[in-house]
C-alpha cells in the first residue's frame, strides 16, 4: 500500500483518459491514470475503427488505445492498473482517492473519464455472439451487414437514429419494441416511419439470440403472446447507456440517468479541480474523438485551475511579508 501524491488524478482510460493525460503531461502536470476495470474502455471490445481521424485505414479498437496509452507513457504519464473504489470531494483540493490495491492517491485535481457501457437485454446468446452478428452500437459495426438483413432492439432516439443509420448499408432494416409506441423524438419517429427500408415489430421482446451453423447470429427468437422467430445476420442492441458514476452518487451532481452535470461547453463539475470528460457526462455523442476532445479540455482547465492557485498563493505570501 503506498501514498501517491500528483498535481493530477485521472479516472479511466478511455479516449477521454487519455487525450487528458497527453495534455497533461506536457504540461508538467505529472499526470497518473488508474485505468480502472476495462483499461482502454469501449474501443477495446470494437474491432474495426474507420472514423478516428487520421488513419486512412481501418485501425483495430484495441490497437488505437494501446497507441493512446503509449503516447501517454511517452510523454511522462503513470500508469496504475487499479480500480478507484472511493473519493472523498470534501473540503477542497487537494482531493483523495482510494483503489482497490490500497494504494491512496491525493490529487490537485481530478479528471473523471469513467466512461459509459451499452446496457444489454440479458437474453441467451447475446454475450456469446458478441461480435459475432450482435452489438451495441451501428455507427461501429453497421458497415459490416451491407446488404445484409439487421434489426435494432429499442424504442429511444438511439434505437431509432441506429435504424436510420443501417439503411446507409442495408434495404432490410426491423425495429424491434417492447411497447407499440416509441420513446424517441417526432422527428426521429418521422424519418422512421418514411424509410421503405425500415419495417417495425411492436410489443415484441427478444427472448434469445440464435447461432447459424457458422457460430455467427441466424435468428432471433422473439416473444409477445406467442413465439415468433427473425432472420437476421445483425442485431443491435439499443436500449441506453449506464454511466459509470456509482462511485460519484451523492457527491458530485448528474442527471436522472447518472451522467455527471457540468458547467455547459466546458468539462468543469461544480467542485473547483474536479472535471468530467467523455461518455461519462455526454449522452448525446458517445464517439472516441468527441470523448478525446473532451479529455483535452478538463486537462487545459485543469492546468489553468492550478495556474490561478498559484497566483493566488504568491499574492498572499506577499501580502503576508
Ligand atoms: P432511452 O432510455 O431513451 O430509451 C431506451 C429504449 O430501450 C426505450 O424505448 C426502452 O423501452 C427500451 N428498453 C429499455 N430496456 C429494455 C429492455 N430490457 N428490453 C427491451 N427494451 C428496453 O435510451 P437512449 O439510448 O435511446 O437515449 C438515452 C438519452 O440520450 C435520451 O435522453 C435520449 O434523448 C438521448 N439521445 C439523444 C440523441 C440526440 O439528441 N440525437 C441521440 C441518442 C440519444 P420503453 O420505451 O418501453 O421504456
Amino acid at each position: 500500500m503506498a501514498t501517491h501524491r500528483t498535481k493530477m488524478l485521472i479516472i479511466g482510460s478511455g479516449p477521454a483518459g487519455y487525450s487528458a493525460a497527453i495534455y497533461a503531461a506536457r504540461a508538467m502536470l505529472e499526470p497518473i491514470v488508474v485505468q480502472g476495470l476495462q483499461p482502454g474502455g469501449q474501443l477495446t471490445i470494437t474491432t474495426d475503427v474507420e472514423n478516428y481521424p487520421g488513419y486512412r485505414d481501418v485501425v483495430q479498437g484495441p490497437w488505437l488505445m494501446e497507441e493512446m496509452k503509449a503516447q501517454a507513457e511517452h510523454v511522462g504519464t503513470r500508469m496504475m492498473y487499479d480500480i478507484i473504489t472511493e473519493v472523498d470531494l470534501d473540503g477542497g483540493s487537494p482531493y483523495r482517492a482510494v483503489a482497490d490495491s490500497g494504494d491512496e492517491y491525493i490529487a490537485d485535481t481530478i479528471v473523471i473519464a469513467t466512461g459509459a457501457q451499452a446496457k444489454w437485454l440479458g437474453a441467451p446468446g447475446e454475450q456469446e455472439l458478441g461480435g459475432k452478428g450482435v452489438s451495441a452500437c451501428a455507427t461501429c459495426d453497421g458497415f459490416f451487414y451491407r446488404g445484409k438483413k439487421v434489426a435494432v432492439i429499442g424504442g429511444g432516439n438511439t434505437a431509432v437514429e441506429e435504424a436510420l443509420y443501417l439503411t446507409n448499408h442495408s434495404d432490410d432494416v426491423t425495429l424491434i419494441h417492447r411497447r407499440d409506441e416509441l420513446r424517441a423524438e417526432m422527428i426521429l419517429q418521422d424519418r422512421l416511419f418514411k424509410s421503405p427500408k425500415i419495417s417495425t415489430q411492436w410489443n415484441k421482446t427478444v427472448k434469445s439470440f440464435e447461432a447459424g451453423e457458422n457460430g455467427a447470429l441466424h435468428h432471433l427468437v422473439l416473444e409477445d403472446t406467442e413465439t415468433s422467430t427473425l432472420e437476421v445476420d445483425g442485431a443491435f442492441v439499443a436500449i441506453g447507456h449506464a454511466p459509470a458514476t456509482e462511485l460519484f452518487k451523492g457527491k458530485l451532481a448528474m442527471d436522472e440517468s447518472g451522467y455527471l452535470d457540468v458547467e455547459p461547453g466546458t468539462p468543469k463539475t461544480a467542485i473547483p479541480g474536479v472535471f468530467a470528460a467523455g461518455d461519462v457526462t455526454d449522452h448525446v455523442y458517445r464517439q472516441a474523438v468527441t470523448a478525446a476532445g473532451m479529455g483535452c479540455m478538463a486537462a487545459l482547465d485543469a492546468e489553468r485551475y492550478l495556474a490561478a492557485r498559484e497566483d493566488e498563493a504568491e499574492v498572499t505570501a506577499e501580502a503576508a511579508e
